[in-house]
């Protein structure tokens, strides 16, 4: 366990909140900034350029320049590995640093930004890295008088949009795969946790990636983020967030220069528990494990629980006799499992869905309550409903906070409708001892993911996103290459 006194350092911390355009840190064109607040305690932690569309078009001017004179893509693969690598262990070695600015910005526990947030952030970048001169384009097998090249080129300026969740990893999914594959990125994080994507710019650039390559714009949604998402300069928008900014997405590339738009949106998922699943402790312990990491503020958290009628009393005795030890704490101390809440605003409708659970008849097993309010912070209790039905506000809407909710079924045909009756298609995961219901249920089950057996199971290695209204195209992996390149056909004539 950590000894450093991570109260002492977060007193010490001043982050610089400038945008970071062409290789410098400025201020906004107009000078206009916003106060950004921790949620651990409303402490304030400093002012944040509020990003409107000059600065946006500054950042995206500067990313094309630095795209069309080839100053990255032009480099071949291997030097595009070697800068990317030192930036990963950039990020390694900044680790503390990176970690309190995760941990104050968003609330998120200490030894979770340590040990999860800044190693998956630097993993992936190191990941894409390696993979970029590993790469063969194809040959299509013509005849004799053609030859048919089929290559990957990068595709230009990428918007990168992200949420506050998963500050670091959420950009570094978008970063990886678009640098390694040579093209310019405009990142505009979250109003809510701008730092740390503010310190991975400056590390890349230490790293050795040219100016104007990697350019970050803070701000908010509907002044950076629409000006992004409808510059007539920008290729492609890889969006994180919710699944109502989503479809606005589409709607800005629509009203501008139809760029390609990939959407990584919300999810409602199901954990779908049979009675024939023998160890129901450690699969108790696992939903509660996975729905409160991270406060409940994951896309995958698996708030709907579906038990088979036989089992679910029990298990809910079992899953509530967990969520005590998800008890909210201090984020700064590093033992604490549950931190704060994003801010208020989150707090609120966390709450307001409580309430809805409790007006709609659903029984409150644990928590349930607003939590270390003395703090001035925003915290709620993991809490467990029971006796929750699909059609309920509390099962049909993403909630993304510490709240989940036990819904009984019967047969394994019921089972399976009820976990794909829901608009979002994520993630999903089936408890079963009996093979064949294991294969058979994971094949119908309409999600990106699905687990068997098991909830947390994930590496870089594989591709990630959503069915239906959770999105299109896919995060990590080789796959996101796709996202980020365009495929040429090149024809020769052989005489
Ligand atoms: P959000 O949609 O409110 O915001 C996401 C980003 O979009 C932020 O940077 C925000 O400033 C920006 N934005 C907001 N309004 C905008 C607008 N009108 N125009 C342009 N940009 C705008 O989402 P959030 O609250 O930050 O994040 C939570 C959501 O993200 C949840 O729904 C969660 O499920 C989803 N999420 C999905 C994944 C995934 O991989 N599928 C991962 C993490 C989070």
């Amino acid at each position: 366990m950590s000894t450093i006194d991570w109260t002492q350092r977060a007193t010490a911390l001043r982050p610089d909140g400038r945008s970071l355009i062409d290789g410098q840190r400025v201020a906004a064109q107009d000078g206009q900034t916003f106060d950004k607040h921790s949620p651990i305690d409303n402490r304030r932690l400093g002012a944040v350029v509020r990003g409107q569309a000059a600065d946006v078009d500054l950042a995206v001017r500067a990313a094309r320049a630095a795209f069309e004179d080839r100053r990255w893509a032009g480099k071949p693969p291997a030097q595009r590995k070697r800068v990317l690598q030192r930036f990963s262990e950039k990020i390694l070695a900044a680790k503390e640093e990176l970690a309190l600015l995760e941990t104050l910005d968003m609330g998120k526990p200490i030894q979770y930004s340590l040990a999860v947030d800044v190693p998956s952030t630097a993993r992936c970048i190191a990941w894409y890295a390696e993979a970029v001169d590993k790469i063969y384009d194809e040959i299509a097998p013509t005849g004799d008088s053609a030859l048919a090249l089929i290559t990957r080129e990068p595709m230009g300026v990428i918007g990168a949009i992200v949420p506050w969740n998963y500050p670091m990893i959420m950009a570094a999914w978008k970063l990886g795969p678009a640098l390694a594959a040579g093209n310019s990125v405009v990142l505009k994080p979250s109003e809510k946790s701008p730092y740390t994507a503010l310190r991975l710019a400056e590390l890349a650039l230490e790293a050795g990636l040219p100016p104007g390559v990697f350019n970050v714009v803070p701000g908010y949604g509907h002044e950076a983020g629409e000006a992004l998402a409808l510059h007539m300069e920008v290729d492609a928008i890889g969006f994180t967030g919710s699944t109502r900014v989503g479809r606005r997405m589409l709607d800005y590339a629509g009203r501008s220069n139809l760029k390609r738009v990939y959407n990584e949106l919300g999810g409602k998922s199901a954990f779908l528990v049979f009675d024939d699943f023998a160890d129901i402790q450690r699969a108790a312990r696992t939903v509660a494990g996975s729905m409160f990491f991270n406060q409940g503020e994951s896309c995958n958290a698996p708030s709907r629980v579906l038990v088979q009628a036989g089992i679910a009393d029990e298990f809910a005795r079992l899953v509530a006799a967990e969520a005590p030890k998800y008890a909210p704490g201090d984020p700064l101390n590093p033992t604490t499992e549950l931190g704060a809440l994003v801010d208020e605003t989150q707090l609120k409708t966390v709450m307001g869905y409580i309430d809805a659970g409790r007006d709609e008849g659903a029984q409150v097993l644990a928590g349930g309550r607003q939590a270390r309010a003395e703090t001035g912070g925003f915290y709620v209790e993991p809490t467990v409903f029971a006796g929750v039905n699909n059609d309920m506000k509390i099962a049909r809407e993403e909630i993304f906070g510490p709240v989940m909710g036990i819904i009984p079924f019967g047969t394994e045909a019921e089972g399976i409708a009820l976990a794909n009756r829901s608009s979002y298609g994520l993630q999903a995961s089936v408890w079963s001892d009996n093979i064949n219901r294991a294969h058979r249920v994971a094949r119908a089950l309409r999600a990106g993911t699905v687990h068997v057996n098991q909830y947390d199971e994930d590496d870089i290695t594989v591709p990630f996103g959503g069915y239906k209204q959770s999105g299109n195209g896919r995060d990590k992996s080789l796959h996101a290459f796709d996202k980020y390149t365009e495929l040429k056909t090149t024809w020769l004539r052989i005489d």
